[in-house]
This record gives C-alpha cells, structure tokens and sequence, in this order.
C-alpha cells in the first residue's frame, strides 16, 4: 500500500489541485480548508458538507494528520511543552507560553540547527533538517487540540493568540516552507491568525530578511546579543558572513518597520560577557534610528554550556540604560524553568535518557 498523502500542509492552490487530481471541483478544496483548518477536523467522516461517497473514498488515499506527541509536559506556571515526532522518527519541540488571556506559541523550523551559537543547545545537536510544511502548521494545530481551540475562535477569544518562530532552528533557512506554513496560518478562511500576532526570529540571515517583510509582512525579532563583531563572531557565528554593519542596514530597511510595529532585538544576558553597562549605551546606540525595542533574556544554562547567566543587578542595569534612552526593554520572565522549556532542551533530555535506557539494557 502507498502511503495516504497528508492534507495539512497544501497550500490552496495545492489543495485544489489535489482535488482536480481526483476529478473533484474547486469547490471541494473550499469546503475541505474549512473543516481541516477552521474547525480543526481530522475524520473525513465528520466532515458533514462533503458529498457521502467522496467522504467514503477519501480516507483511501488521503489522511489530516498531525505529527506524533512522543511527550508533553505541563509547568507549574501554565507553560506547556511538546516532543514532536515525525514520520521519520526526529523530534523537534513546540512551546505554549501563557499570559492573562491569550498565549504565545513557540514553533520549531528545523530539527537541529546549521549555525552553532555557542550559548544554544540547538546548535550542539547534529542531525539537521528543515521541517516541512505539514511539520510546521502540524506544531500549532497538535496545540490548538491541546487546549480544545477548535473551531477558531473570533480574535479576541483566542487562547493561543500568537505565534513565535523561536524555537528550534533557523527559520529564514527554511523560506519557502516557514513561508506556506505561515500563509496557512494567516489564511481568512482557516486558522486565520493576523500577521501581526506572528513573529519571527532570525539569527541574521541578511538576504532573506527583506522577503520575509515584503512577503509575509509578520514582525521581526532579531538576536542580536553582542555589539561588536568581535564577540558577536563567537556568540552567533554568522555574523563572519553577515557582520553587524550588514546586519542593522537590512534593520533600517525591514519593510513595515516604524514605530507601531518595531523590530524586536534579542540578547542574551551573559555574565561577565555582554551584560556591563558600557554594553547597554552601546547597544542603544547601535539601534538608533530603526524602531526598535528589546527582549532581554536570561540565559538558560543546559549541562555542559560555557557561559553563565548574569545576576539580578547587571540585568536591571542594563534594562534601566535602555530605558533611559528611550526604549523598551523587559527581562523576559524565565518560563517554564520546571520543564526545561529553552531552545532544545527538552529533546535532549529524552535523547539522553534513550542512550541510559541502552546502555543499562
Ligand atoms: N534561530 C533563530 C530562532 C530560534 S532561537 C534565532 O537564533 O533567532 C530563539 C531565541 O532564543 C534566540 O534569540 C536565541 O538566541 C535564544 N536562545 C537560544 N539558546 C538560549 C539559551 N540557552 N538561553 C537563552 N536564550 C537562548
Ligand atoms: Fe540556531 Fe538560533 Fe540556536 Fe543560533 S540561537 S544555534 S541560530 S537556533
């Protein structure tokens, strides 16, 4: 038997096509986007719309499937974390992090990492792929049943509210299919969620930043995380090939950026490395002029990293500088702290206690 081809994941004109293929009118692509991204149904035989005997023969060669949750742990503080995995049996993680009302969603583009960024533990992992579309809209949706979020709600009412692409991997190395995923996402007719509510975090992949404000239009965070090329060489490695001065000209130039919607920068708060005050002067004076405000996040230490997180005071300090030049600058709250809730973390610890299970037979 061939395997049933996955739903989730076809963009539109994909989708009809697909329909066409199986001598379907347009019509019925319409109908299925609704119930597979609206109401968020996975039995064909639920989908009440669809003629009896194309809902009979659908299952045949097609399915609407999610990927697999090989774990999912919930944090004293609401932060809900999920071991994906997919058909080829590698995992990446997906995180819900709440607030108030409403919630981020971290989402996963890669398994792995190319770029090694020496305080993230995503960058010490080997294997490495792009995820694929289905792989990509499959996080939020596995999320979305998490929390019973179907059919979608109206804007206001939503739980899951926003999505970050922060989790594991490079997204802007993976375009194209971070790309259809997000379309997906935003499309009116399905989970419908503003482009405004979608962000994404790039390492500084400088050619495929400007795409990504033309065509997707979503916000930009940038992980910024040292001011000189000198330890931004070291801290995020792909400043060798698009250094600083490269990097804050496609800032300035990010389409859509002014002082509603600004550019989110990211560091890290190392001790004793990036975190003195003559950093933080530094710092507001290299995004001047861009619309920007800051996330300052507080190192998570994983087993083996070279670099501590800076205290209490060095933080303040340096969030106190940024305010008094004018900009926003919370210390993100350490979330999920129980569950080890950082870039790749998780999967690590799941692969470490597969090789114990091994090696103790
Ligand atoms: N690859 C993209 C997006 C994923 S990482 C990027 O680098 O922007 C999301 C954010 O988490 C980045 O700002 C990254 O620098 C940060 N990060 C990675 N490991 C971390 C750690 N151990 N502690 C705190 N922040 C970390
Ligand atoms: Fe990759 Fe981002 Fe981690 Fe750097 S910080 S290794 S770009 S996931």
């Amino acid at each position: 038997m061939t395997a049933r081809r996955n739903l989730v994941g076809l963009s539109r004109a994909e989708l009809a096509a697909e329909m066409a293929a199986l001598g379907e009118k347009p019509f019925r692509a319409k109908q299925l986007w609704h119930w597979i991204y609206h109401r968020g149904e996975t039995d064909f035989a639920e989908m009440s719309t669809l003629a009896k005997d194309f809902r009979a023969r659908l299952p045949e060669t097609h399915v609407v499937a999610r990927p697999d949750v090989s774990r999912e742990q919930k944090s004293e503080d609401g932060t809900r974390k999920w071991l994906m995995r997919f058909d080829d049996a590698q995992e990446a993680e997906t995180v819900f992090i709440p607030e108030e009302d409403r919630g981020a969603v971290c989402i996963s583009s890669q398994v792995g990492c190319t770029l090694t960024c020496t305080f993230c533990h995503t960058g010490t992992q080997k294997l490495v792929r792009n995820l694929s579309v289905a792989e990509i809209v499959g996080q939020f949706m596995v999320a979305r049943d998490s929390y019973g979020e179907w059919p979608t709600p109206k804007d206001g009412g939503r739980l899951l509210s926003n999505i970050v692409m922060m989790g594991m991997g490079e997204p802007l190395f993976n375009y194209d299919n971070v790309a259809t995923a997000l379309r997906i996402i935003m499309d009116h007719e399905g989970i419908a969620l503003s482009k405004r509510r979608i962000t994404l975090s790039t390492s500084g992949v400088v050619p495929e930043m400007r795409r990504c404000g033309e065509e997707l239009g979503v916000n930009l965070a940038v992980s910024l995380h040292a001011v000189t090329d000198e330890l931004r060489d070291v801290l995020v490695p792909i400043n060798r090939k698009y250094p600083l001065k490269e990097l804050m000209a496609a800032c300035r130039d990010y389409p859509g950026a002014n002082n509603a919607r600004r550019i989110t920068y990211e560091y890290v708060m190392l001790k004793g490395i990036n975190d003195s005050a003559a950093d933080a002067r530094a710092l507001a004076k290299l995004v001047k002029g861009t619309p920007a405000k800051f996330n300052l996040i507080p190192f998570n230490a994983w087993p083996g990293a070279l670099y501590e997180c800076s205290g209490s005071n060095a933080m303040r300090r340096f969030a106190d500088i940024l305010n008094d030049a004018g900009y926003s600058a919370p210390i993100r709250s350490p979330r999920g702290r129980d569950i080890m809730a950082a870039c790749g973390q998780l999967k690590s610890a799941s692969e470490r206690q597969r090789r114990v299970r091994a090696a103790t037979g």
